[in-house]
């Protein structure tokens, strides 16, 4: 069984890690010609992810290149402290939730995947899909060269190209309302105060009059950071026309005011992504179609703000490969079985995170109190803790016993 895998991020590269150490074939073909494992936004993988990332056997690795985040403190924009959450049940092993740069775990992720057998290839932008009934599934790359296969795996994102292939009528990503920045702030230009006013390991969040700030403390010394602007979306050629030097004054001008270490922060810090539309996925009534199957933010994209999307898409890409290994061409139908119910139920928690973001007609010290009842009731940290808490079970392929 020969799997043609569409996308390098998060999932694609999983899919591919996981079906070769299955016994199968994986080819993943990447738009972007190169990777770049220091660029780009931080992701933090709770421990659902890691669990997925252990069955993969590369957690080892993934915790080389990061740093553990314990908790999240909540503050208000008074700098009233508004509860601490967990970030998830602990593996067994004591692992808690670990941040990295979202390009780093997928170049670690495609190298694995290179090593145990499958071909990476970059720069290979995919146009158009041939799925008919009783054929091989065919793919047209930009530079007019067709790949087949036996099985399109689509990791192609939340903007996914694939989907409306799998069904024309399939939904558009929906834009949940805020814009991403995200930065860092080197030790060398940060006054030692704000960053002894972060605990290590930890995140810390602002809900503040005009943006939700997050900062993360690294070993290092350095912080890194981010901003959610509610507003309308940002589009291209606002992008285009506006430097990150005006971005960050605009960043500084929303977080003026707010207590917490937003505004020191982005005074001396740069960004590393800037005017991002934060779009979720809700629901995409087709996730599979002859030989062609949705894996990913492609198939359900939760918003950034339930931290959970990566992990979402580790643990589909080891029950879909293990579903192919065992069921051949049915395996997307028992895929979807075992995932859709769960990965659904993420989804909408996240929306409802990214609205308490959003400030509404409630004032801010209404909100304030709101937040504080709920973290201080324990809602917030059961509802982490069930999602968390989720396991897949065995190694893809358990480790054989050292001969001799
Ligand atoms: C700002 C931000 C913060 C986030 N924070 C977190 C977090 O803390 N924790 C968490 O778990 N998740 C987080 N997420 C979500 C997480 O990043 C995604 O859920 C995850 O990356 C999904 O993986 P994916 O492989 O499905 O899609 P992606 O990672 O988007 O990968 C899709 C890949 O497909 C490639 N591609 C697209 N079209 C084509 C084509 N036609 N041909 C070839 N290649 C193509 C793209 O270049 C890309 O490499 C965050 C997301 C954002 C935007």
């Amino acid at each position: 069984m020969r799997l043609l895998v569409v996308g390098g991020g998060v999932a694609g590269p999983a899919v591919a890690l996981a079906a070769v150490r299955l016994g199968l074939e994986a080819t993943v073909l990447e738009r972007r010609a190169v990777a770049d494992p220091e660029e780009g936004s931080w992701i933090t993988v709770a421990p659902n992810g890691l669990d997925a990332l252990e069955a993969l056997g590369v957690l080892d690795e993934v915790r080389a290149l990061a740093v553990p985040s314990r908790a999240t403190s909540m503050f208000g924009a008074t700098g009233r402290h508004l509860g601490d959450v967990t970030l998830g049940k602990p593996l067994a092993d004591g692992t808690v939730a670990l941040t990295m740069r979202r390009s780093a775990l997928a170049v670690l992720l495609a190298d694995a995947a290179q090593q145990a057998g499958a071909l990476v290839r970059r720069g290979a932008d995919v146009v158009s899909v041939e799925d008919e009934p009783g054929r091989p599934v065919r793919v047209v790359l930009a530079d007019g060269t067709a790949v087949e296969g036996d099985l399109l795996v689509a990791a192609d994102g939340v903007r996914s190209r694939i989907r409306r292939t799998v069904d024309p009528a399939a939904p558009d990503a929906r834009y949940v309302g805020l814009a991403n920045f995200g930065g860092i702030t080197r030790a060398a230009d940060l006054d030692p105060s704000v960053v002894a006013g972060l605990a290590p390991e930890a995140w810390h969040f602002v809900f503040g009059r005009r943006s939700f700030f997050g900062a993360h403390p690294l070993p290092t010394g350095d912080v890194v950071w981010f901003a959610n602007v509610p507003r309308e979306p940002i589009l291209r050629a606002e992008r285009a026309a506006t430097t990150d030097e005006e971005w960050l004054a605009l960043l500084g001008g929303l977080v003026a005011g707010d207590a917490g270490p937003a505004a020191a922060l982005v005074a001396a810090g740069s960004l590393e992504l800037a005017g991002d539309s934060t779009y979720d996925l809700p629901h995409v009534p087709t996730w599979w179609r002859e030989r062609t199957v949705l894996v990913g933010d492609a198939a359900h994209a939760p918003s950034p703000s339930s931290g959970q999307g990566a992990a979402m898409a580790l643990e589909d890409a080891v029950v879909l490969a293990r579903a192919v290994a065992a069921h051949g061409l049915d395996g997307p139908a028992a895929y979807e079985r075992s995932r859709r119910a769960r990965v659904e139920a993420v989804v909408r928690a996240g929306a409802r995170s990214s609205s308490a973001k959003i400030p509404g007609r409630l004032g801010r010290v209404l909100v304030e109190t709101m937040l504080a009842g709920v973290f201080r009731s324990g809602v917030a940290a059961r509802a982490t803790l069930a999602q968390t808490s989720h396991r897949l079970g065995d190694p893809v392929v358990p480790s054989s016993p050292s001969a001799g």
